[in-house]
């Protein structure tokens, strides 16, 4: 009887009906339940957990139509030939649709025959568009990568904020926030601007056991992408680039050596960018070597690795790109080129944002910094960024629990040094002071204090601060340290006692041969 309302079998049925799944992935049934009940959710799932068939699925179960705001055109249209490649109607209304066109996806939309329409926030707030949507069927709307309403979050847009009017505008109507970032400030941040009423949270794991994941420091940039890619022959791989002119360098290097791939990036026209794309997917070439601008839309499950040459700008960004790798479950290996200087590239190209997005900005890089030096297994990081944990103590794949990270051979020495003088100081400064003081620096507080007479002073004198500061980072990751209040104060925990007392040793990684900045004193 279709006038009766869906149940959960019917969901099943529907899925499998149109896309030919046997299963819910996790969380989907419950995501998809939510709707048909008609209360307000927020769904995180990571990239490639199946967030679109969360909404796709109960609108089909639904009468009326779903009304579904997503950020970028390109993606609004993947989705919607997908959906009618599966035989459903589906619509998306943007600034390519001639006025004819609107008129017919109107009349569709009003006779109850499309299920689903894709907007861009700023279209479906107009006072046009939300007029006409009164006066149709609304079955209920879903945000799509509704952490843009977030300024904490990765990827703020201001017109999401606007969005908050459509529990004004329709009361009685579930809203839906879809997403990848999980942190919890940017979770409720969603729920809050959006206005949910007492909204069901679902928040799907974010471990992806099988990435393999590898940071190296980058010292020839061709010769380890190089190392990469030729271990994958015949297999597709993503490079990620933060500056277009890096992507058209890399593309060509690697073209020189008989490896196919396309350039990807907001510099190329509409239809080169699209060729690349259906190329690679095709897999007329194996690699794409791109900005961030690629992905947002791909659904190519056997992408067998994924190269950030350049850094990412942070953890969700890191998720999100590394995520593309072995949607398909097989086996599947990240590997970051770590730079600091990139890491000064972001932070003047975010630069131009308003205060309070900045310094969200500047916080996301910091945890992106402290999860390339860090030294605790990277599934562990990464999940714990997430405010996850993970059952396994070693995940067996990733550089740390392989023990492939270059680690020095004194790592209790060094360790006791450092929290000896941190000790010595009196666990009342930071990084930055205790590392002045270790590596025996004549700043102008250091005398003052007078910690240029302790016993710990000048300690690490052939070290360059930066060593140091990476060291104590990697100590507070291991948890020999907390940081404590504004000031971010050093403290030791009962483990850090315990190594003092060499009872457990550190791992701390060989300072950087060419890093940045060099040891004051060079030997000679
Ligand atoms: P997300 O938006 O969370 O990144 P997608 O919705 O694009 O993920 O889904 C990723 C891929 O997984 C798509 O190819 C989708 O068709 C597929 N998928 C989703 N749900 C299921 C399922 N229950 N069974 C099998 N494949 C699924």
């Amino acid at each position: 009887d279709s006038s009766s309302p869906a149940t959960a079998e019917d969901l099943l049925a529907t899925m499998h009906k149109y896309w030919g799944y046997e299963q819910f992935r996790p969380l989907q049934r419950e995501a998809m339940e939510s709707v048909l009940e008609d209360r307000d959710s927020v769904v995180v799932m990571p990239t490639g957990g199946g967030k679109s068939l969360c909404y796709q699925v109960p609108a089909l179960c639904k009468p009326g139509v779903a009304v579904v705001a997503s950020p970028l055109i390109s993606l609004m249209k993947d989705q919607v030939d997908a959906l009618t490649a599966c035989g459903i109607r589906a619509a998306c209304i943007n600034s390519t649709v001639t006025p004819a066109e609107r008129r017919s996806i109107a009349a569709d939309i009003r006779s109850g025959d499309t299920k689903l329409v894709y907007l861009a926030p700023e279209r479906l707030l107009s006072e046009r568009t939300l007029d006409f949507l009164s006066s149709v069927d609304v079955s209920f709307f879903a945000i799509d990568e509704s952490h843009c309403i977030s300024e904490w979050g990765h990827d703020f847009r201001p017109e999401y904020r606007m969005m908050r009017m459509l529990k004004d505008r329709f009361p009685g109507v579930g809203v839906h926030a879809y997403t990848a970032t999980a942190t919890e400030r940017v979770r409720s941040d969603i729920a809050q601007q959006l206005g949910l009423v007492d909204p069901e949270l679902l928040v799907g794991s974010f471990d992806r056991p099988n990435l393999n994941y590898r940071i190296e420091r980058r010292k020839d940039r061709f010769a380890q992408i190089r190392e990469v890619v030729s271990r994958h022959a015949n297999e597709s791989g993503i490079v990620y680039c933060i500056r277009r002119t890096d992507v058209e360098t890399i593309a060509e290097q690697l073209n020189d050596i008989g490896i196919k791939a396309h350039p990807y990036h907001a510099g190329l026209s509409d239809e080169q960018r699209q060729q690349h794309q259906e190329d690679f997917i095709q897999e007329r070439v194996d690699v794409v070597v791109a900005t961030v601008a690629f992905g947002m839309g791909i659904d190519k499950s056997n992408v067998r690795y994924v190269v950030h040459a350049g850094m990412p700008k942070s953890l969700e960004s890191y998720q999100q790109e590394s995520g593309r790798a072995g949607r398909d479950g097989l086996e599947a290996e990240c590997v970051l080129l770590y730079s600091s200087g990139d890491l000064v590239t972001w932070k003047r190209m975010l630069g131009d944002l308003p205060d309070s997005a900045q310094q969200a900005a500047f916080h996301s890089l910091e945890a992106l910094d402290h999860f390339c030096i860090g030294t605790e297994c990277r599934h562990r990081m990464l999940v714990s960024y997430f405010g996850q944990d993970l059952a396994d103590a070693e995940c067996e794949a990733c550089d740390v629990c392989l023990g492939t990270v270059d680690l020095v051979e004194d790592g209790l020495i060094l360790g006791q040094k450092i929290l000896s003088c941190i000790v010595r100081t009196g666990e009342r400064f930071g990084a930055d002071h205790n590392a002045k003081v270790l590596c025996g620096s004549r700043d102008k507080r250091v005398l003052e204090l007078g910690h240029d007479e302790l016993s710990t002073y000048g300690l690490l004198q052939d070290q360059s601060i930066r060593a140091v500061r990476t060291w104590i980072e990697q100590l507070a990751g291991q948890r020999f340290l907390v940081k404590s209040g504004e000031f971010n104060v050093l403290k030791l925990t009962e483990s850090g006692r315990e190594l003092l007392r060499g009872e457990v040793t550190p791992k701390l990684t060989r300072p950087d041969a060419d890093a940045d900045d060099k040891p004051t004193r060079r030997k000679r």
